[in-house]
């Protein structure tokens, strides 16, 4: 698992954008604490392959935020509408 550290660069604004144009609705599954850290899981309904989700992972310790998404652009190191949707969710990410 690569884990992505979120930022308020211009990639996670457009994902907010294109997570809020494309309605994406993240589903929570889980939630663990672990002493300072919080584990979140996720799914959220893929827009390209409709019936299928993908995992999203929201990692929070000593402020920082990490999070970790199946999909191909995530993948590759980019922003992704996934996990920009369950940060918006956390209210951890709000358009500009
Ligand atoms: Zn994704």
């Amino acid at each position: 698992m690569v884990f992505e550290a979120v930022t308020s660069s211009d990639q996670w604004q457009r994902a907010c954008v294109r997570a809020i144009a494309r309605q994406v609705n993240p589903i929570s599954m889980n939630e663990a604490h672990d002493g300072a850290i919080t584990t979140r899981h996720y799914v959220c309904g893929s827009v390209s392959h409709p019936g299928t989700g993908h995992h999203v992972v929201i990692v929070e310790h000593a402020g920082d935020t990490e999070t970790y998404c199946d999909c191909e652009g995530s993948q590759h190191g980019r922003a992704c509408q996934h996990v920009a949707a369950c940060l918006i969710n956390l209210g951890k990410l709000a358009p500009r």
